[in-house]
């Protein structure tokens, strides 16, 4: 019996499992071509004070816009870009285009504050990363103090030697935030050992946060600790002005959300700077 379920199980899934690694392929084979192609493309999302009223800088948020698949979301592309090692390509161009464009919006006078860049395990991992990010910094004249790496609890748990790779990171006057706050598994032990800046709640904690008991406790105690250790703290994801308003009152500085504004591509960026 034991047998036939799980021929059962094997028959109604296959389908499915098979659909998922034509996909999977799929998307590989189209990243292979994006950078080529010309596929690839930044937007860009404000970061801003609480309150609105000042941006703070911008998280450059990679797109891929493929000739065959259409408009793929990171989410989707990014974890296959890990497995098959194209991270490490789609991260060099990342590196290469977020501080070349801010580096000269910057010049122009068109920004201020700092760029945030979401930065993968495989990344980090690479011992090339610290000097690939040195040559960039040092070719595109971007402040180090201005750019922030974003990198998440997970990859962090992936990564060997990671005290000593965020270190030379660190060094080189970059900071270092941890995205997705509170979703990973990580102990808490790493905020005091990891040269953290900054913290950013993720939006999971914020999305019920006016009505539910415990998320509310979760962003406080997550507040409470960023204030204690001397990390900022950014909430991701707020796209209420009830959400705003809770956060606020339990002393949040900055945020990120649709309530703000989304993710643009750099002229609708500029756009959105010029009406702001
Ligand atoms: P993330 O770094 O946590 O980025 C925030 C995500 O939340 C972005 O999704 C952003 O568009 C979305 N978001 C911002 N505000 C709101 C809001 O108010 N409501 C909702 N529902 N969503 C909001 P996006 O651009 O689809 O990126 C998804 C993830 O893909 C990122 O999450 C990041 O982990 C990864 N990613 C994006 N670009 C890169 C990249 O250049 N390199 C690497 N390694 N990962 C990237
Ligand atoms: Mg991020
Ligand atoms: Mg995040
Ligand atoms: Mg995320």
């Amino acid at each position: 019996a034991a047998k036939g379920a799980g021929r059962n199980r094997y028959a109604r899934y296959s389908p499915k499992m098979a659909e998922a690694a034509n996909e999977r392929l799929a998307v590989e084979q189209g990243l292979l071509q994006a950078i080529a192609n010309g596929e690839l493309s930044l937007h860009f999302q404000p970061l801003v004070t609480l309150d609105g009223q000042t941006m703070v800088g911008a998280e450059a948020l990679l797109r891929w816009q493929s000739a065959t698949l259409g408009v793929i979301s990171p989410d989707r592309f990014i974890p296959v870009a890990e497995e098959s090692g194209l991270i490490q390509a789609l991260g060099r161009w990342v590196l290469h285009k977020a501080l070349t464009t801010w580096a000269q919006w910057q010049r122009d006078g068109l920004v201020q504050g700092r760029l945030a860049i979401n930065v993968s395990a495989l990344q980090l991992q690479d011992d090339q990363f610290a000097e690939d990010l040195a040559r960039e910094l040092k070719a595109t004249g971007m402040d180090p103090r201005e750019l922030e790496i974003e990198v998440t609890e997970t990859a962090l748990q992936r990564v060997t030697h990671i005290e000593h790779r965020l270190s030379r990171i660190a060094e080189l006057g970059v900071k270092i935030a941890l995205d997705d706050f509170g979703t990973g598994y990580s102990s808490l032990s790493i905020l005091k050992i990891l040269p953290l800046h900054r913290l950013k709640v993720d939006r999971a904690f914020v999305r019920d946060v006016v009505g539910n008991a415990s998320d509310q406790a979760i962003v406080r105690a997550i507040a409470a600790m960023a204030d204690a250790l001397g990390l900022e703290l950014i909430a991701e994801g707020v796209e209420s002005q009830g959400q705003q308003e809770y956060l606020l009152r339990i002393g949040v500085k900055e945020a990120q959300g649709w309530l703000f504004a989304k993710a643009m591509s750099a002229p609708d960026f500029m756009g959105w700077l010029a009406s702001h």
